[in-house]
């Protein structure tokens, strides 16, 4: 009698922040549709905050529900994070991060122990973890249970370059501030990235001693994914080739973005937000084409009450329409009135002020015309989808780096004020730019040039597919 080959078992565990648990979704569900069991982990903070966005109760939420019903077969469980489901984990970031570095591990361990446990024929125990870069420990877990480690990065290619030559970057002393402070240098000795100025490295790395716990993360994620059996880039091959063919040389890295835009992922529709979603449809939908501008700066990014002014005065002075995500925690805390006084009578219908909404919905509507950005990765990848232009706007981590490639290397986006204090007027001017007369068109053309890159590298024979098939079938060849 022949056996049935068993379907290979991967644990998979997100990182817990939003733009990093989207893409992890996304990856399970392309897992699982190329016929993989998945046990997806989530911390049950994160889970809380789906359920909350979901209004479901937390017991009987079931994040692939939905999915299973497309015969996916994944199993969704929760784990612990180590604090109340009320303590401050923004506020207390270092006492968190401490603890996801310290503690976790041992969590995840027993995770995973109980998921080989729990497994009976004919499947066989969970072979593979994937888990994410920013993760200090899935190596050594992996090698623990003899189990592959798959390493999962959420950001561009050229961050992670930086990040894995860590040592190189010291070497040449470019955290020392006694020797080159705040001057602007250039690195050029990174491999498969040309050139980069200092300013433009990620915040961790322009200032490590601002956040030591960041750099500390980073330093032991790279060590482990030094050791990971594979690599997985939520990257596009055509936009970074030169870095990722440096990458290659050390380490296989499959180039497997935009991970979020997978066509057979449209089957199944799951709700991937941790804040409920504002409709802007009808709204946008009594708009002319390319008029709106959409601003929003992500998930985590912090701004304060005269920033924000700046920014409202601007956009009245362009006159443009606007739908903006203000997140109620947007200056720390939930101060509720952060807008300048009577900013709202006065934009009438010029603009939506939303707390959180669909943003593929919004990026994706025939109005929205422009997107002022904090320049997350996921964000970046969606605007390039839907080919509207940028305006640039980076806070922290890899923004600043992400800013390099969307307006100097892709030239799809333009700066705000870039390293100073932001102005009104200048807000003002970059709207014009980006949105009104031949600037704008040529912008237009060139980002859909760019997005033509994207949409090429998911078909079926793209860049983006044929790696992700690579990469199945290299991994089945280490499970067989
Ligand atoms: N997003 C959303 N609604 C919003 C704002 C953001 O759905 O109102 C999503 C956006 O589509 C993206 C993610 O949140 O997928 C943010 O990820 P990104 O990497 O851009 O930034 P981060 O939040 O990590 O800083």
């Amino acid at each position: 009698m022949q056996m049935e080959h068993p379907k290979p078992h991967a644990i998979v565990i997100p990182y817990p922040y939003q733009g990093h648990v989207t893409p992890m979704i996304n990856l399970a569900i392309r897992l699982a549709s190329r016929g993989f069991t998945i046990t997806f982990v989530q911390t049950e903070f994160i889970h809380q905050f789906m359920c909350k966005a979901q209004n479901l109760p937390a017991a009987s939420f079931d994040l692939f529900a939905e999915a299973r019903k497309s015969d996916l077969d994944i199993r969704y469980t929760t784990i612990s994070d180590g604090f109340p489901l009320d303590f401050d984990r923004d506020l207390n970031f270092n006492e968190y991060w401490e603890s996801m570095f310290r503690d976790f591990p041992d969590r995840v361990d027993e995770i995973v122990v109980k998921t080989m446990e729990a497994d009976v024929l004919p499947e066989t125990p969970p072979f593979l973890l994937v888990a994410d870069t920013f993760y200090t420990w899935p190596a050594t877990i992996a090698k623990k249970h003899n189990m592959v480690n798959v390493s999962f990065w959420t950001e561009p290619a050229i961050v992670f370059s930086l990040n894995y030559h860590l040592e190189l970057l010291r070497q040449n002393g470019f955290s020392d501030k006694t020797q080159h402070g705040n001057a602007e240098n250039y690195i050029n000795y990174i491999p498969g990235i040309q050139s980069i100025s200092t300013r433009d490295l990620m915040t961790y790395l322009q200032d490590p001693e601002a956040i030591p716990m960041l750099i500390k993360i980073v330093e032991k994620g790279f060590e482990q994914v030094k050791k990971a059996d594979f690599i997985l880039c939520n990257t596009v091959e055509e936009l970074e080739l030169e870095t990722l063919s440096a990458l290659n040389q050390k380490h296989p890295t499959y180039a497997i973005g935009p991970i979020n835009f997978y066509t057979d992922l449209t089957k199944t529709s799951i709700a991937k937000s941790l804040w409920s979603e504002s409709d802007c449809t009808q709204w946008l939908n009594s708009k002319p084409s390319g008029s709106v501008l959409y601003v929003s700066f992500g998930s985590i990014a912090e701004s304060n009450k005269e920033e924000i002014g700046e920014l409202a005065h601007g956009l009245l002075i362009s006159e443009v329409y606007f739908v903006w995500v203000l997140r109620p925690d947007i200056i720390g805390g939930q101060e509720s009135d952060v807008l300048p006084e009577g900013f709202k009578d006065v934009i009438k219908n010029k603009g939506l002020i939303v707390p959180w909404c669909n943003q593929n919905m919004v990026l994706s509507s025939p109005a929205t015309g422009g997107f002022l950005t904090h320049c997350g990765w996921n964000s970046i990848l969606e605007s390039i989808w839907y080919g509207v232009p940028m305006i640039c706007y980076p806070f922290l981590v890899d923004q600043p780096t992400n800013r390099k490639l969307v307006v100097d290397d892709w030239k799809i986006g333009v700066d705000l004020c870039e390293g100073e204090q932001v102005r009104r007027e200048e807000v003002a001017n970059q709207i014009d730019i980006l949105m009104k007369g031949e600037n704008s068109v040529q912008m237009k053309q060139k980002i859909q040039k760019v997005s033509k890159k994207l949409h090429d590298s998911m078909d079926a024979e793209g860049s983006s597919c044929t790696n992700f098939d690579r990469f199945v079938v290299d991994l089945k060849a280490k499970f067989c």
